[in-house]
């Protein structure tokens, strides 16, 4: 971020889409943290704050009679959290666009805080109307993107608005460049072997990281719920597994094109099946060609989390994305769990592990093992699209 902000009033695009409970308590304020760096910077520059965020999808949830439920999703919710992190006031436009914001923002000085409204309360930000994004440009000298979590979406606020700033007037915030940074070396400069984890319920989902994957991972680890797909594909026996049966002839696609690339693929050779979705359901360890009838894998099992941790603590690199099983059960997250110490154990050893996505970013979390992993990221979808290769509109409309 190494433009001037002095005297200047910079418009700062960041992610405050936090969790809130039916108390109207912030749940998680992990985004607005992230933020701080920035913002921070921003003040300490002598520059003026006008932060702009959405908070939901408000025009997916309208109220019954048609208007947007401004109790459930006004920004106006975090206003005196954010004001005790920034250790200031912050003032609050109840409209991110429109005459009082026009005065509010004119009317700021260095050090000031303004909070707009949720920009999605307006339908031309998720349409990423050209004129929508004029207006929210138009109050302020300087714009900021800090919102790797939107990054993949070309809404105005996230993209478009960026057209209305000369390349001396427009940058990525702190946490935008180290997510951008960490992707990047992961991509284009990784030690090797690198090994990548991937898991997660679908097979679907995942379809275009594990194509990209292939042309550049030395291994790829599949657990989850994706991996009976496999399974299934291959002739084996799944009982009541879940599984995509449209996906088994693209399923055995991608094992005959990683066979050509000479990229290794483990599958589970073993799996924790239960007799019912549910934690306290019955458990037995079976094969995983051969699952019993009336049965789901619901983790991996013992063999499998052994094999996995020695490709693991080979690594020099590591990406992981998705959970190894359903991991929100206790009783069935033996799995995921020990890919998270494997992978905080690597990391220990001198790998580089990015953690990108949602879910294996809570499983992290859980183990308390954010602080031994190289990065965390905030952005789920985002992160995922990057690492499939995808140009992210966010990034291209900073960058050129
Ligand atoms: P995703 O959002 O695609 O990364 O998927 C994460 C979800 O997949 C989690 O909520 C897990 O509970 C679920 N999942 C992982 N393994 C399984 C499995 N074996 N059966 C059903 N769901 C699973």
């Amino acid at each position: 971020m190494d433009i001037s902000v002095l005297g200047l009033k910079v418009l700062v695009r960041v992610d405050f889409n936090v969790p809130i409970d039916k108390q109207k308590r912030i749940t998680d304020d992990t985004r607005m943290k992230k933020a701080l760096p920035t913002l921070n910077y921003i003040l300490d520059q002598g520059g003026a704050l006008i932060l702009m965020s959405h908070l939901g999808r408000p025009l997916k949830k309208l109220k019954a009679d048609g208007t947007v439920n401004v109790e459930k999703f006004s920004l106006r919710l975090i206003i005196k959290h954010l004001s005790n992190l920034l250790e200031r006031p912050v003032k609050f436009a109840t409209s991110c666009v429109g005459e009082e914001a026009k005065r509010m923002a004119g009317a700021l000085v260095p050090g000031e805080v303004l909070l707009l409204e949720n920009t999605r309360f307006h339908e031309g930000e998720e349409a990423g109307d050209e004129a929508f994004a004029r207006e929210l440009a138009s109050i302020a000298d300087v714009y900021i993107n800090d919102a790797f979590g939107t990054a993949h979406r070309a809404h105005a606020s996230t993209t478009v608005v960026a057209k209305s700033f000369d390349d001396d007037h427009k940058a990525f915030g702190f946490l935008m460049e180290s997510e951008v940074t960490n992707a990047e070396k992961v991509l284009n400069d990784p030690g090797r072997p690198l090994v990548a984890i991937t898991g997660g319920a679908k097979v679907s989902d995942k379809l275009l990281l594990l194509e990209r994957l292939i042309d550049f991972a030395d291994t790829i680890i599949i657990g989850g719920g994706m991996a009976y797909t496999f399974f299934k594909a291959q002739g084996g026996q799944i009982g009541k597994s879940i599984c995509e049966h449209d996906k088994l002839d693209l399923a055995l696609d991608l094992m005959k094109k990683a066979k050509e690339k000479g990229t290794t693929l483990l599958l589970p050779v073993d799996n924790i099946a239960a007799d019912d979705f549910s934690n306290d359901a019955n458990r037995q360890t079976v094969d995983s060609m051969n699952i019993p009838d009336g049965w789901e894998g619901l983790d991996i099992g013992p063999k499998s989390i052994e094999t996995f941790n020695k490709a693991i603590g080979e690594a020099k690199t590591i990406i992981w994305n998705g959970p190894m099983g359903v991991f929100e059960f206790e009783n069935f997250a033996t799995g995921t769990n020990s890919v998270a110490q494997a992978v905080a154990d690597a990391t220990k050893a001198g790998a580089f592990s990015l953690i990108g996505g949602g879910d294996s970013v809570a499983a992290i979390k859980k183990n308390g093992l954010d602080d031994e992993v190289s990065f965390v990221s905030t952005g789920g979808g985002a992160m995922l699209e990057f690492l499939e290769g995808k140009e992210l509109p966010g990034i291209k409309a900073i960058r050129g």
